[in-house]
């Protein structure tokens, strides 16, 4: 086994689950001799948020032959060893729990990492490679855990078990995250690259679908790029709990978290919506494979961990990645043209109704992720714009406008080809520029006018003509419920008039969440965080709602008795017509030839 330990050698053990603590011993062979510096990252790469992970190192210390040495913190997440023969050892104890796969957890039932949260890096040894032994708790109740990991092992160690672990540097070495525990595992194999899917927590999963399913989006993944890039293996770590939603992309391998009612049982037939949204999340993930894990921004190259990293690219490595992974779905065939123009009248939904997307453009709306995004408030609806639900309908725009401007001979899968062969291949960064010099060479026309149009400033997508490229039609409606969230519906529109807010069921009535821009409830002086208790002095629920208006007309005066806080108000509101604000999208089945090119999309060539 010593063969296999490199010069930066680490070991983590779970010393105290119950107490969510790992222990960490980090060996540096060749330690600076003017005194070593260590430090963790701010961030984790794929989440665009300064977490200052170093806030749950608990205690650190350092030695060398067995003798203490002084540790000098510099910052919130650097020391500095003193100067001394060596090899020198630092051992941490890092705190760990949260439910999420952007830190670390650790309890009696698992233990789940990722490397930017436990491992500290050897400030100017970034680039060696180093170690790890990765060991499980000590005791009966944790003999038969296993550890999943997309991690190269070395020779001794088998798949699945703990023991000696490689990384080719440090950022290798943070981007592969560690499940521990009683999991379930199954794989299928694509182009001789083993997909294991691995399952923590309670959960009653139909194994053979979701395996069926997520091999059909892979398959469709990697036809459209030409190839999988060079691996030895892919992971997906999937966490289930009772609620909870996320996902986070790494070189080969995504750490997911899942509601368990959204997983497949084996009395499924139609994927449900819950359903639908996981295969999602597992198609982008993997589209992320390569699109940002390898196509990556050139500001990315290498990440600035210590601090924000910026970049104007987002709408491109997450619009364009959460365009495909909804079209993957339904190119591989694992849900229906009409579910996945559900999709898309949700997402044309969700942009449209926010006022957020007259007031940042696409381009801000990447700068600003760290503060914006990544940190909304009750009032993100009026003010910024998502770079994933956006971009990923600018992605659908653009996709039309280059098969417009190329007379039908090439797309976007084209454009992500070659941003695959030019950059992700020989890891090349990507300038704004080489994404519009490559989709210039694949049309006829000039195509920087649309990208500057639609990314630099806030006019609204020109949806409707990219849309009657294929025979759709994108419709109008007002809402059903107050949860509708778009697509088309079945149910008759609720005459509610145009609150413009967004609620939850209170035990005193309605809590308010969100208050849209010019909506009624925001001309009536109802705030976020209020809770409505009495609608024209009769108790009102979040079920009786939109009951209680269907008797008014627009213009009618409605007296509502509101909490802020606890202090008790009222306040009187008119009336407005209800809004078509819902979108979905009709085909039309008698234009042969947009109809022909509409299956050529979406990959539907059979009869439907
Ligand atoms: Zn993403």
């Amino acid at each position: 086994m010593q063969n296999s330990k490199q010069a930066i050698h680490y070991s983590i053990k779970p010393i105290h689950p119950e107490a969510h603590l790992y222990e960490i011993r980090c060996e540096i062979a060749r330690p600076n001799p003017a005194g070593q510096i260590v430090w963790l990252p701010a961030w984790i790469p794929g989440s665009y948020m300064i977490r200052d992970f170093a806030k749950n190192i608990i205690s650190i210390q350092a030695e060398s032959a067995q003798q203490s040495l002084s540790l000098q913190k510099l910052d919130k997440q650097r020391w500095q060893v003193e100067a001394c023969t060596p090899p020198i050892q630092l051992i941490y104890t890092v705190y760990a729990w949260d439910m999420s796969v952007r830190t670390a957890h650790l309890d009696q039932t698992h233990g789940f990492f990722n490397g930017s949260s436990v491992f500290v890096a050897v400030q100017g040894q970034e680039d060696q490679p180093c170690s790890v032994d990765i060991q499980l708790p000590e005791g009966d109740a944790y003999v038969h855990w296993r550890v999943a990991t997309g991690l190269a092992r070395d020779a001794q160690t088998e798949l699945f078990k703990s023991g000696r672990y490689l990384a080719d540097d440090y950022d290798a070495l943070i981007d592969h995250p560690v499940e521990m525990g009683n999991f379930s595992e199954a794989h299928f194999v694509l182009d001789d690259v083993p997909h294991h899917i691995v399952i923590s927590g309670r959960h009653q999963t139909h194994m053979p679908r979701l395996l069926a399913d997520v091999e059909k989006i892979c398959r469709t993944h990697i036809d459209m790029f030409g190839e999988l890039p060079v691996m030895e293996r892919y992971v997906f770590l999937l966490t289930v709990v009772g609620e909870g939603y996320g996902g986070l992309e790494h070189r080969n391998s995504t750490a997911l978290i899942c509601s368990r009612k959204d997983l497949p049982h084996q009395n499924m037939d139609k994927p449900s919506d819950g359903y639908i949204t996981l295969l999602g999340l597992f198609s982008h993930e993997y589209f992320h494979t390569w699109n940002v894990k390898r196509i990556k921004p050139a500001s990315f190259i290498p990440y600035q961990l210590e601090q924000e990293s910026y970049t104007t690219l987002l709408w491109a490595f997450e619009g364009i990645t959460s365009y495909y992974d909804e079209l993957g779905l339904v190119r591989s065939g694992v849900i229906t043209e009409d579910d996945y123009l559900t999709l898309i009248g949700k997402n044309i939904t969700r942009v449209m109704r926010g006022s957020g997307r007259l007031k940042q453009t696409l381009s801000e709306s990447s700068f600003d992720a760290w503060t914006r995004f990544y940190k909304q408030d009750e009032n993100a609806v009026n003010a910024i714009v998502s770079y994933y639900a956006k971009g990923g309908l600018f992605a659908f725009c653009l996709d039309t406008v280059i098969r417009q401007r190329s007379n039908q001979q090439h797309s976007l899968d084209d454009v992500m080809r070659q941003l695959w062969l030019q950059h992700g291949r020989p890891l090349k960064g990507v300038e704004y520029e080489d994404i519009l010099t490559i989709t210039h060479a694949l049309c006829d026309d000039p195509v920087d006018d649309f990208f500057d149009e639609y990314l630099n400033s806030t006019r609204d997508l020109p949806l409707e003509n990219c849309f009657a490229n294929f025979a759709i039609e994108l419709k109008w409606r007002t809402a059903t419920s107050l949860d509708d969230a778009g697509g088309r519906s079945t149910k008759a529109a609720a005459s509610h008039g145009f609150l413009g807010a967004r609620f939850e069921a209170h035990p005193a009535g309605i809590k308010v969440l969100v208050v849209f821009d010019e909506g009624d409830i925001q001309q009536a002086g109802i705030a976020s965080g209020d809770i409505i208790i009495a609608l024209d002095g009769l108790k009102i629920s979040k079920e009786n709602l939109l009951d209680r208006l269907a008797i008014y007309q627009p213009g009618d005066q409605l007296e509502w008795h509101v909490f802020r806080r606890d202090e008790l108000f009222t306040t009187k509101m008119s009336l407005s017509a209800a809004r078509e604000d819902t979108a979905w999208l009709q085909c039309d089945n008698s234009h042969v030839s947009l109809k022909a090119l509409r299956q050529q999309w979406l990959g539907t060539s059979s009869t439907d």
